[in-house]
């Protein structure tokens, strides 16, 4: 560890528990302290950069300490920094909802806030429940979700996703919900397509529906990538079959685009791909191009007007965060969307997509990878034992973190989801960048797999 890192890797060890690690494996890596970031990289005390090929756990769209992002929140702040957002509103967060309306699928008009992703989809998930009940229909109070599927780590969250490695030790706190497998085409047959898969996929849906539809409130997915699952992708068709057969059998659909939204299959929500406008749409990460927590439910009118009612009845949806629409967030998330607006960056993406998926897939022959998979900025190597029979590596050998380490010794923050090594890069990223990111993952795939 270079000397200029040393203080501040002491320091923290000291005091900061971080998350989604086993703290002991900072003996052998020690966290990184970033002094500054700019663009596509991060700098640490000793000057020693790190291309940010995975945006900071998915959210950075823009680049870090983007100025037109910076002079937003820095307006902001010289005006309003947080105030209660019951009984009170602010110009950030209405003209913010004005705009998430103009974008999402017709008839999503109402946003309701949070400040992160897991809340948001606990937002729905109560939400849902909450519609049936002053509908006069109690009875629809459990879930239906996906195998393999991720949607956050506070209880609902966890209760609604299927990832085992965070679920399995807490299942005795969580609520019993229906899990369907997933459509996930890394398992479909050779010489059958995405699409075909997918819908074969669906009669499973189809039948959970048939036996729980008069239990169930609401079917939840992430559209058309798992993405903490491994990055597992799947056709748009299952998403224009689900929305179908949930209006057939009367429960909602909740779209969790949080780690998916803002153009990172390729359009500017997932949703769109099937053409489908869900029930509830959950939005975090990107929303703010990845600057400060802020997380929204968009849902419908329909749902909104069964809350709506005298105060005595009891209907109202009274779920609260302190700094639910937060201000500065609100205004970071605007100079995000007006990047969009101005700089046309889903056309501009397509370029950066067909590049990153082209130098991927170059790596498809290798003996360790059985498949490169893309959808839009999000690309994919799965990593096997044998490619002839997709057998993975023993968990525990930790192949994955193999790569992570050689990466960040070739200033590359890669970060494999188990074996599965990934590249979702912000959008500013340049195709040298990419080369560069694939480079290293090539790098670090023969290093993790030649022993
Ligand atoms: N849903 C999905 C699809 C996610 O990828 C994540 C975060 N990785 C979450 C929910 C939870 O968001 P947060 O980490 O902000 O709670």
């Amino acid at each position: 560890m270079s000397s200029a890192n040393a203080p501040l890797v002491t320091r923290d060890l000291a005091h900061v528990w971080h998350p989604c690690t086993q703290m002991k494996d900072h003996e052998r890596l020690p966290p990184i302290p970033i002094r500054r970031g700019s663009g596509a990289w991060l700098e640490d005390y000793a000057g020693r950069r790190y291309l940010d090929a995975v945006s900071s756990w998915w959210v950075n769209l823009f680049g870090h300490a983007n100025p037109r992002i910076n002079a937003a929140v820095r307006a902001q702040l010289e005006q309003l920094e947080q105030v209660i957002l019951a009984g009170f509103t602010h110009e950030p967060v209405i003209a913010l909802s004005e705009e998430l309306v103009a974008l999402a699928p017709t008839g999503l008009s109402r946003c309701f806030y949070a400040d992160n992703g897991s809340s948001a989809v606990e937002v729905a998930v109560k939400m849902s429940f909450h519609y049936w009940r002053n509908v006069g229909r109690p009875g629809k109070r459990r879930f239906i979700t996906l195998s393999n599927s991720y949607h956050g780590e506070t209880l609902g969250a966890l209760a609604v996703g299927d990832v085992e490695l965070y679920k399995e030790i807490y299942r005795p706190l969580l609520m019993d919900v229906i899990t369907v497998p997933s459509p996930d085409c890394y398992q479909r047959a050779a010489g059958v397509s995405w699409a075909g898969h997918s819908r074969a996929q669906f009669a499973h849906m189809e039948s959970a529906l048939e036996r729980h539809a008069h239990e169930a409130a609401a079917v939840i997915v992430e559209p058309l990538v798992q993405c903490a699952g491994g990055m597992r992708m799947y056709d748009p068709v299952y998403l224009s079959l689900l929305r179908a057969a949930c209006d057939r059998h009367a429960v909602h659909l909740i779209a969790d685009e949080i780690a998916v939204g803002f153009g990172r299959t390729g359009t500017f929500f997932a949703c769109e791909q099937a053409g489908i406008r869900p029930d509830f749409m959950c939005l975090s990460k990107g929303l703010t191009g990845g600057y400060l927590p802020l997380s929204t439910v968009m849902t419908t009118e329909p749902i909104y007007a069964a809350f709506y009612d005298e105060y005595v009845k009891l209907n109202a949806f009274l779920h609260s965060h302190s700094f639910t629409g937060n201000p500065l967030a609100c205004a970071a998330a605007r100079a995000s969307l007006a990047i969009f607006r101005e700089d046309g960056t889903l056309e501009r993406n397509h370029a950066l997509a067909a590049h990153l998926g082209a130098r991927a897939r170059e790596l498809e022959d290798h003996p360790h990878v059985a498949e490169v998979r893309q959808r839009g900025m999000i690309v994919a190597i799965e990593m096997v034992r044998d490619k002839a029979s997709r057998a993975p590596y023993p968990w525990a050998e930790r192949r994955g973190l193999a790569v992570y380490a050689h990466a960040l010794e070739r200033g590359v923050l890669l970060r494999p989801v188990g074996d599965v090594v990934y590249f979702m890069p912000p959008y500013v990223v340049t195709p040298e960048e990419i080369d560069l990111m694939v480079d290293v993952a090539r790098e670090g795939l023969e290093l993790a797999t030649c022993a």
